[in-house]
């Protein structure tokens, strides 16, 4: 039994089940590496992989705030702080009734790997609450952002851990846990990114994520001789990552047909009102069913059995399809659809959204498919680009940020394309991201010792 085998087996014997889906990011990662142990033994010798599966630290606090009927509610808060080689724990926040430790870990564990692929100076980490956003006052929002904050500043810092948004955390929870912090420290510093502009934040960080999933598909299709113009897209998702996917197929004049949220899908044969859509669920935070109210055409699909929905979207026929929802969103069944409806390429701007199965079934039937690690790093790319220039006090230019995160996303594609060829897996990027991501960090952690 080789290296890998045997660290999975003591995993998944010891593992909890809140484990599963760190679990399933570990047994894809390492099962890519296996050629790299076998080809360079000092990964071995500095047990690289048993220190790199384990976080540095897991903070876990209470987090207590009073609601507006004034009653006392109790939260779980969690920093995973994964691993720094390579600089300052970077990696979001994500505030949903689903969070717990199992997942932060594998949120965590592939940040470490994206945020290496970026080539830019910045370590792996996540956290967040089980709080949930939705129906909550602005007023209870503030309030839980204080109290999470009160716990967090203790072991976060613009040289020590920078965390981001992520599902349920846009520039409005950023703001007041930016306010939060510089109250408790007095410190005004750059210790969150995706903060509004007005106080540091960067141009584009709003776009960034979804703007670099179509570069990424850009590049992709142009080394295999295709293109975007033209093409039906299908999203899913209609937050912060699918809406800005959404407009960048726009700008790159491909159509995208459809978006879902936790309720529902819509489906719009003429192409998704964009304007409309960013009113909707970015200003009204309302539900997609608002949409086929107000636009006739459109075909909006209700789904009960949250929170494995969204299946709809995969049945709809497209040329390329944008998983942007959330974890194990597109399932072998949802991938069997579209290969049977002509797909030509998955590009996932979630973080892990297809099943094993699901990309197993892609891969056997020729389908180009971009891993989230690569293809959604652009986010996490310009959140590095605050944080210069806020230690430069300087502002970027939207068409300086928007260049830099082009250049980045073609970067990574190329970096993760020519890593897949070197190890005789032509055309596979997950291996391609697995590997190139791994190197990088364990050559630092190497050369910085135990
Ligand atoms: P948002 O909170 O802005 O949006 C999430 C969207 O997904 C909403 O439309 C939400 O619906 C929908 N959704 C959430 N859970 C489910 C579910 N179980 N089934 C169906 N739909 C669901 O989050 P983001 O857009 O920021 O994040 C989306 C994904 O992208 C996540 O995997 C995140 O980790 C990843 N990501 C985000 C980055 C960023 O910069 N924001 C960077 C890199 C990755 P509803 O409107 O009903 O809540």
């Amino acid at each position: 039994m080789g290296i890998v085998d045997n660290i999975l087996d003591q995993i998944k014997n010891n593992k909890c089940e809140t484990d599963n889906v760190f679990y399933q990011a570990l047994e894809e990662v390492l099962d890519s590496l296996k050629p790299v142990l076998a080809s360079d033994t000092r990964y071995a010798r500095h047990a690289i992989l048993e220190r790199l599966i384990v976080p540095d630290r897991i903070v876990k606090f209470k987090v207590v705030w009073m609601d507006d009927n004034q009653n006392i509610q109790v939260n779980t808060g969690y920093r995973v702080q994964f691993n720094n080689a390579l600089g300052p724990y970077k990696g979001g926040l994500r505030f949903h009734p689903s969070v717990n430790e199992g997942i932060l870990k594998f949120l965590g564990f592939e940040q470490i790997f994206k945020n290496s692929l970026t080539g830019l100076p910045i370590g792996g980490g996540k956290g967040g609450s089980d709080f949930n956003p939705k129906g909550k006052s602005d007023f209870e929002i503030m309030k839980f952002c204080s109290a999470f904050m009160t716990e967090l500043h203790k072991y976060i810092g613009p040289r020590i851990d920078v965390p981001a948004g992520d599902i349920g955390v846009g520039a409005r929870e950023i703001g007041y846990l930016f306010g939060e912090y510089k109250k408790i420290t007095s410190s005004y510093e750059g210790v969150l990114t995706g903060k509004p502009f007005m106080f540091g934040g960067s141009l584009m960080r709003p776009e960034a994520t979804g703007y670099g999933v179509v570069f990424f598909t850009d590049e992709m299709l142009k080394y295999a001789g295709k293109k975007l113009e033209d093409k039906i897209c299908c999203v899913s998702g209609s937050g912060n990552v699918a809406i800005h996917t959404i407009e960048k197929l726009y700008h790159m004049k491909a159509k995208p047909v459809t978006c879902s949220d936790s309720k529902g899908a819509i489906y719009d044969a003429r192409g998704i009102d964009l304007d409309y859509l960013k009113e909707l669920k970015l200003v009204q935070r309302g539900s997609l069913e608002e949409y086929a109210k107000t636009h006739s055409d459109a075909i909006y699909t209700k789904v009960e059995d949250y929170p494995t929905n969204g299946h709809e979207v995969w049945q709809i026929p497209c040329d390329y399809a944008f998983p942007c929802a959330t974890q194990n969103e597109l399932t072998l069944v949802d991938a069997q659809h579209l290969v049977e409806n002509g797909v030509v390429a998955v590009t996932e701007g979630a973080n892990m959204p297809s099943t094993p199965e699901a990309i197993e079934y892609l891969q056997k039937n020729n389908i180009l498919f971009a891993p989230a690690k690569a293809a959604n790093a652009g986010g996490v790319a310009v959140s590095e680009f605050e944080m210069s220039q806020n230690a430069s006090m300087s502002k970027w230019t939207f068409e300086k940020v928007e260049e830099r995160l082009e250049l980045t996303m073609r970067a990574i594609f190329k970096r993760v394309h020519l890593t897949a060829s070197d190890y005789g897996y032509d055309g596979n990027y997950i291996h391609g991201a697995n590997i190139a991501g791994f190197k990088k960090v364990a050559d630092a952690m190497i050369t910085e010792g135990i």
